[in-house]
């Protein structure tokens, strides 16, 4: 019988493991969905595997992970441009209300997949109406996901009223409790547009499940003046003083901290979602990774919704995360290359409570990696792989994707997503947003 199911030979390995190891001519053997040994091509030379693959003149490395996504929001990119981001929202919330259904959404989750397995992501912490859709999705596809129960003081398109939605979400633990490529986490979506009686209630559904709490803060300045207006306190500031932050916690965005919100961060030791794409794009400003990192803050990288930043790709994100703290500083020494590859690898994985699972590749994880080409001109020579990972790799250079194991991408050709079929659903789908987005405009 073969030691192992797979035998990956020959690529550069950046395994983001302990001692950030990067292996020349490597070798990873993979069975049962994890990874059974990483070494050089010579140290696995001994391993008997049912199948080998050559994988010369690539790179492999965890999977991305991206922190901070609204995947059947896919549906409506482009709809609404050039607003400020509380116009925006109330024109958008216009088309969902119309046509957010769980089929719907579910169509928008498999055209984001598809988006994010080409560009090499593994793992996304996604929250969106009928979370439900994009956890069956995302099983069906072979993502791994982390997402769960929403929170809004109103009903929602998904025709749940307020005081229902906490059963709701009990359910949608008991429905993915068990399932591998689920992780639950509870998502508010902010501080004022869920009561501090709801939030509260959220915190504890997701410390009944030992589930991490996500929501987006401080993401605007007005936003921050709206709620010190209502509340008396920042964001940051709201959310600790209700106890939110006690539990794993992490925030999206947190471009606007004062000192005293920074120290709430490190005290409860909370993770900061960056989503540097749409924070530019939505024109609400450049948050302060710099000192986050400094002050030991975990950061991950989200794209956010491909409403607000356009697409989901990580290494767009990952550039923009790199650059503008240096720009805004003027110090090029802020973020080493290396520390973004944590941000979507090792310290992503650990914030979102997956550390003992992803996030590098070593013995005993899951395994969710990615080659990357490099056999290529903007990629060669290559003297520091992490320089090329968050300044040169773009996402057409990823070659192939496993998830747990399985090829959900091989040579480019995705295995486990009828493309054609979501393409054209989709297609037909936007005639009829579109055609609606005249009606209300009346443009
Ligand atoms: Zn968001």
């Amino acid at each position: 019988m073969a030691d192992a199911e797979l035998l990956i030979l020959g690529p550069t390995i950046v395994s983001m493991d302990r001692e950030e190891r990067i292996i020349e001519d490597g070798a990873i053997a993979i069975t049962g969905g994890a990874i059974a040994a990483v070494g050089s091509r010579s140290e696995l030379s001994a391993v008997d595997a049912a199948e080998t693959v050559d994988a010369s003149g690539q790179l492999l490395m965890p999977g991305l992970v991206n922190g901070h996504v609204h995947m059947g929001d896919s549906l409506f990119r482009s709809l609404v441009e050039d607003l400020p981001l509380e116009p925006w929202l109330e024109r958008l919330w216009m088309s969902e209300r119309a046509f957010v259904t769980h089929d719907n959404v579910r169509l928008g989750v498999q055209l984001a997949l598809a988006e994010m397995i080409r560009s090499g992501t593994t793992c996304g912490l996604d929250m969106f109406w009928f979370p439900e859709a994009a956890a069956e999705a995302s099983v069906d596809a072979g993502f791994r996901v982390v997402t769960g129960p929403i929170f809004f003081d109103f009903e929602g398109p998904d025709g749940i009223d307020n005081p229902d939605r906490l059963a709701v979400g009990e359910a949608w633990f008991e429905r993915f409790a068990g399932e591998p490529l689920v992780t639950a986490c509870v998502e508010p979506h902010n501080a004022l547009t869920v009561s501090p009686e709801m939030m509260t209630a959220a915190r504890a559904l997701a410390d009944r499940h030992d589930a991490l709490f996500h929501t987006h803060c401080s993401e605007t300045a007005t936003e921050v003046d709206s709620t010190r207006d209502r509340f008396g306190h920042t964001p940051v500031a709201h959310l600790d003083e209700l106890g939110i932050l006690d539990g794993p916690t992490v925030l999206a965005h947190c471009v606007h901290l004062t000192d005293d919100d920074f120290a709430r961060l490190v005290r409860t030791g909370t993770g900061v979602l960056h989503n540097p794409l749409s924070n530019l794009k939505l024109g609400s400003g450049i948050a302060p990774v710099a000192r986050m990192l400094e002050d030991g803050i975990p950061v991950l990288v989200g794209t956010d919704g491909p409403v607000s930043s356009n697409d989901l790709d990580m290494w767009t994100a990952m550039r923009f995360a790199g650059l503008l703290q240096r720009g805004a500083r003027q110090d090029p020494t802020l973020t080493p290359a290396v520390e973004i590859v944590r941000m979507v690898t090792s310290v992503g994985a650990k914030a979102l409570g997956l550390g003992d699972r992803i996030g590098s590749v070593e013995p005993g994880k899951r395994a969710d990696v990615i080659l990357v080409d490099l056999d290529r001109p903007h990629l060669l020579p290559m003297y520091d792989p992490y320089a090329h990972l968050v300044y040169t790799i773009g996402r057409d250079d990823v070659r192939s994707v496993l998830i747990d194991g399985r090829w959900v991408m091989r040579d480019r050709m995705l295995t486990t997503l009828d493309e054609p079929k979501v393409l054209s659903a989709v297609r037909d789908l936007s005639l009829k947003i579109e055609a609606h987005a005249e009606e209300i405009t009346g443009s």
